[in-house]
């Protein structure tokens, strides 16, 4: 979220004539882009301030704005207790950032940070400056109020842009040679442009260009539709990866989390996710050490990783944030238990993760080639359509292509092959549409598709 919203506010400046340097001493301008989810990013912004407190001592005129969740969350304490710092700006008040740089370049420090309800940035050109891959922001901030997170209060309530400059922007990625889009919202379940709803989208994106791969982020439990999880299995250029937050195994943690839905809820849509779409990839997002949590939660949260078996996840020891539900509720889970049951849950998450990369290899996987290895400039990496990482050597193959590559070697994080051909330039799928049955009936979902 962070770096598309970093391309509309690249888009913004650039069209009042800035230019982006690699490098930072030559900057006269440095903006910060700044995450409030875990403490611990607030706390690496406020070592790298340290940092480009230099470069001010060195040239006093440059300008340096903190923007994102941070200066929503800090507003005026940011502008009083770091005299480094000329603007902050929130996230829906990009619009205001050249006209702040100019004031402050004249030595009058500006701050904006108001939510708004309609900001959605639909008709600001992104400033993409490199790769095959581009974020597309669909929609703007959450109405779900976990107990633990900020998002909230820091990027306002949800809404949505329209579908056809979704599609429009889509058309122009293709045209430009892009060749994977990734929507993203807070909570994309619960997209809904007044006419269309979340599926709607992401059918029509995925019609704009059969060779452009489709990928969204992220999806809440609750929301999630059949009617998505057909469209999901009805594309081929549609990733057969869902992104689908758990949090925890723990039913009475669920509820203190606020996330409104069990864990029984959770397992049948996965039951429902699997059986409809063929080889589909799972990750999810653990938080170890909410508040109150006992051993048995903890241990069912190990039960749901062994049975649902995702191939990644993004696990965080609990980290109170001021100002929410859950920063009431105490943190009466000491640091050193928290960590300990962060390491069994990495450490399960990484066994299952080796093993599901393990049972590809002598497989064949379709990959989307993105760039250099880096650990070798004569190997390519780019990814599956399950989001896995694949390593494999260059031969006569470039940035862009489909290549199809067999397995020879896995770890937890990669897989590694040789090509064996390249692909007519767009994704087969993984789907084989006739094979696809809902558990509860014999009827086909190409056939529902169909009627
Ligand atoms: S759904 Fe996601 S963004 Fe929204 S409140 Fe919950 S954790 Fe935060």
């Amino acid at each position: 979220m962070n770096v598309a919203d970093s391309e509309v506010v690249m888009g913004i400046m650039h069209s009042q004539g800035y230019r982006i340097t690699r490098q930072v001493s030559q900057a006269d301008v440095i903006l910060v882009n700044t995450c409030s989810v875990r403490e611990n990013a607030e706390q690496r912004i406020f070592g790298r301030l340290g940092h480009y407190r230099r470069y001010k001592h060195q040239n006093p005129g440059i300008v340096i704005g903190i923007l994102g969740c941070m200066a929503e969350r800090l507003r005026s304490k940011l502008m009083e207790e770091e005299s480094v710092v000329d603007v902050v700006v929130g996230p829906d008040e990009y619009r205001k950032l050249p006209g702040l740089v100019e004031s402050a370049a004249k030595g009058t420090r500006g701050i904006a940070v108001k939510l708004s309800r309609v900001e959605n940035y639909d008709d600001i050109v992104p400033l993409r400056t490199e790769g095959i891959c581009a974020w597309i922001s669909v929609m703007r901030g959450c109405d779900k109020f976990c107990t633990f997170c900020v998002v909230p209060f820091t990027r306002g309530r949800e809404r949505s842009r329209s579908v056809a400059n979704a599609v429009r922007e889509v058309g122009e990625l293709s045209a430009r040679g892009f060749k994977e889009v990734t929507l993203l919202g807070q909570n994309v379940n619960s997209y809904h442009d007044g006419e269309h709803d979340f599926a709607d989208l992401l059918a029509s994106v995925a019609g704009v260009d059969q060779s452009v791969r489709v990928r969204f982020t992220t999806s809440h439990p609750q929301d999630m539709s059949d009617k998505l999880i057909e469209t999901i299995a009805r594309y081929d250029n549609i990733c057969n990866y869902i992104h689908l937050p758990v949090q925890s195994g723990s039913d009475r943690i669920l509820g203190l989390m606020n996330r409104t839905y069990s864990s029984e809820h959770y397992r049948n849509l996965v039951k429902r996710i699997k059986s409809t779409v063929q080889n589909v990839s799972l990750s999810t997002d653990i938080i170890a050490g909410f508040p109150t949590e006992t051993e048995d939660d903890h241990r069912m949260t190990l039960n749901l990783l062994e049975e649902i078996r995702y191939d990644g996840a993004f696990m965080f020891k609990y980290s109170p944030r001021e100002n929410t539900p859950a920063f009431e509720m105490g943190n009466s889970i000491p640091d050193e238990v928290k960590v300990r049951r962060l390491n069994e849950i990495i450490e399960l998450q990484q066994r299952i993760s080796r093993e599901n990369n393990q049972a590809l290899v002598g497989r064949n996987v379709e990959v989307l080639i993105e760039g250099e290895s880096k650990k070798s400039k004569e190997a390519w990496t780019g990814r599956t359509d399950t989001n896995k990482v694949v390593v494999f050597p260059r031969e006569n193959t470039e940035v862009g292509d489909y290549v199809r590559v067999k397995v020879s070697s896995a770890t937890s994080a990669t897989l590694f092959g040789e090509p064996t051909n390249v692909l007519a330039g767009r994704p087969s799928g993984t789907t084989e549409r006739a094979a696809i049955v809902f558990p509860d009936s014999a009827q086909s979902v190409q056939d529902r598709i169909d009627r």
